[in-house]
């Protein structure tokens, strides 16, 4: 299993420690796109991140590959270049620096679903305004939804790779070890 992370600018790093702290191997997408399990999106700043994608070449493969079922987990701005006015292949809408600039950053501890109370720290996050209905709520914020699921997409609009908590990763990781077990079933079958 190798899990591709989008290496273009924001808090790549800290999502690579995380996994080979897990013990999965990496490979961070720059210029090229590779061949790969599964692929985060980092926080940093969403309009620089789309920028340069363009500029690279990346968007349409990238996008092309989430659509085929690749399994991708957003964080942050990660989360609002999944969105319908971004790449457009989750069915939600993010607001962007959604909670003023007092609140801009902050740490709190939140219900997450399936998985119990999750350590979340926030960095001029945005938040989930709009949902379709396939899209699964994961945990909210006073009423706001922060983290959510649809198919092969998980999304936080916290940072998970900035706390030792490794569990939404392993959630992740959990996705993307389904998925392969279904292509390969997939495979037997041509
Ligand atoms: N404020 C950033 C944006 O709108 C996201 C911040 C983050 O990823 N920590 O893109």
């Amino acid at each position: 299993m190798k899990i591709a992370i989008l290496a273009l600018q924001g808090a790549f790093a800290e999502h690579e420690q995380m996994l080979r702290l897990l013990g999965v191997e990496t490979t961070l997408i720059r210029e090229h796109w590779e061949d790969v399990s599964g692929l985060i999106i980092p926080g940093g700043e969403s309009t620089a991140m789309m920028r340069i994608m363009k500029d690279e070449g990346l968007f349409e493969p990238l996008r092309q590959a989430i659509l085929d079922g690749l399994p991708v987990l957003g964080t942050c701005a990660g989360l609002i270049m999944l969105d319908r006015n971004h790449l457009n292949v989750m069915d939600i809408t993010a607001r962007r620096n959604a909670y003023g600039r007092q609140l801009g950053s902050f740490n709190t501890e939140a219900d997450f679903e399936g998985i119990g109370r999750v350590p979340m720290t926030f960095i001029r996050a945005p938040y989930i305004e709009k949902a379709g209905p396939e899209v699964e709520i994961l945990a909210r914020i006073d009423g706001k939804s922060v983290a959510a699921r649809q198919r092969n997409m998980l999304v936080t609009a916290f940072h998970p790779e900035l706390t030792n908590d490794t569990r939404i990763h392993k959630l992740f990781l959990s996705m993307v070890a389904r998925q392969n077990t279904c292509s390969e079933v997939a495979q037997l079958h041509v």
